[in-house]
């Protein structure tokens, strides 16, 4: 990195979230130039776990860390901060949102009879991404904008919503076996399963529900690093100290997802406090993903369940079933027939364990999931006993009487024993 050079079109400061997301966007203008004629780096931006490994290592070999290295790995991470902010600094830009496929091209005929039965909870997500050359999730997207008719309600500009969804998508970082833009598009058609069960849709949805829902699930993981929070504040990545070592994973993808709403104008035609009412709630719904709150959110679901006290006609209760909703479709892999819920299974276990080994290689300490030494079967029983059966549990029990539900649940034992046998 040492030989980029790079040419900011404004001054970057991190003091607040809301300047880091807008600035993480403003930095998409920047220009490159390197010491290398034609060589642009391709590099992921700046939410990557950045460790200068040459430090860490000549770090650990000498058995201290020198209070000057320190100073040195901090000035380095700041920089590639900056570097890596830039979308540009990944080389050549493969989509242009412009040139994205329309499904009425009649270019995707296999991937647009797919769409037909996008609300099936057998939907092939990796199927559909290759059928759309790795643009399932803004296909998706479009598709889903248009069944709820939400370009006509919005009053949308097209080319801004294409801009927006393109941007999303491209964050995502597509080296990350698990936390990618596919997972993205998976929870998405998930959150629309969900969106379609009797007992919320009987209560009538708003279309601001299900614009918050839909953009919430595709966006809630953007430009993850594909390492963990405690990675991120044992690292002292600038991210943790930005958001206090709380929710940082989860406060980055919201406020990336702002700072990418305010860079395409995609709600800039609304009244403010309609556009802040929906930057609001998004991050109400990203944050819930947070799974150290898992219990919160248990507590209060189970509370209103035992008491029949859920009123959708209330705006409030209607946003605390989206976030259950979205909390449900993160982790419903398990949920899914085996051949896709394995496929999903060996993907973050790979994400873990590139961690564990990058925890081991600089003798950091390496969390518990991450430890290539165990094994998947465990891991995911694990996953399953102490994440997806409570929450699912509860979800089931407000749904009833729901044959998608009563499906997933029958998926999740099935597949939770066939773990178990292995
Ligand atoms: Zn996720």
């Amino acid at each position: 990195m040492s030989c980029a050079m790079i040419e900011r079109c404004g001054a970057v400061t991190l003091t607040s979230p809301e300047q880091n997301a807008v600035q993480v966007r403003m930095l998409a203008e920047c220009k490159l130039s390197t010491g290398h004629a034609g060589v642009l780096l391709v590099e992921r931006r700046g939410s990557y776990p950045l460790i200068d490994l040459q430090v860490l290592k000549s770090s650990s070999q000498q058995g201290e860390v020198a209070s000057g290295t320190r100073r040195k790995v901090q000035r380095q991470l700041s920089f590639q901060r900056y570097c890596h902010a830039s979308r540009l600094l990944r080389g050549l830009v493969p989509h242009a949102p412009l040139s994205l496929h329309l499904l009425d091209d009649g270019y995707l005929g296999q991937a647009a009879h797919m769409l037909s039965k996008v609300g099936t909870w057998n939907f092939d997500i990796f199927l559909f991404d290759r059928l759309t050359n790795g643009n399932s999730l803004v296909t998706l997207m479009c598709h889903l904008f248009n069944v709820y008719g939400l370009v006509h309600h919005f009053q949308l500009d097209m080319v801004k919503l294409h801009r927006f969804l393109g941007m999303v998508q491209e964050d995502y970082h597509s080296q990350n076996p698990y936390h990618n833009a596919v997972h993205a598009a998976d929870v998405t058609q998930a959150m629309y399963c969900y969106l379609k069960e009797p007992k919320v849709a009987s209560q009538q949805l708003s279309p601001l529900d299900v614009f918050l829902g839909l953009m919430a699930a595709a966006a809630h993981d953007v430009d993850h690093p594909g390492v963990n929070q405690p990675f991120l504040i044992k690292t002292r990545h600038h991210l943790a100290s930005l958001y206090q070592n709380t929710s940082v994973l989860e406060s980055h993808h919201w406020r990336s997802t702002v700072g990418m709403l305010r860079e395409s104008g995609l709600l800039s035609h609304l009244p403010a406090d309609m556009s802040q009412d929906i930057e609001q709630q998004l991050g109400s719904l990203i944050l819930a993903t947070d799974i150290s709150r898992q219990n919160e959110f248990l507590l209060t679901f189970g509370e209103h369940l035992d008491h029949q006290d859920l009123d959708l006609q209330l705006p409030s209760h209607r946003h605390f079933i989206l976030q259950i909703a979205l909390k449900c479709a993160d982790v419903c892999n398990p949920c899914r027939v085996w051949a896709l819920s394995r496929q999903w299974s060996e993907r973050v276990c790979e994400e873990f364990f590139r961690q564990g080994d990058l925890e081991r290689k600089f003798d950091l300490e390496i969390s518990p999931l991450c430890d290539s030494r165990r094994l998947r079967p465990a891991i995911q029983t694990g996953f399953i006993s102490y994440i997806v059966e409570p929450l699912f549990d509860e979800w089931h029990r407000f749904t009833e009487p729901s044959p998608l539900s009563r499906t997933m649940m029958g998926h999740l034992h099935q597949n939770k024993a066939r773990w178990s046998r292995l």
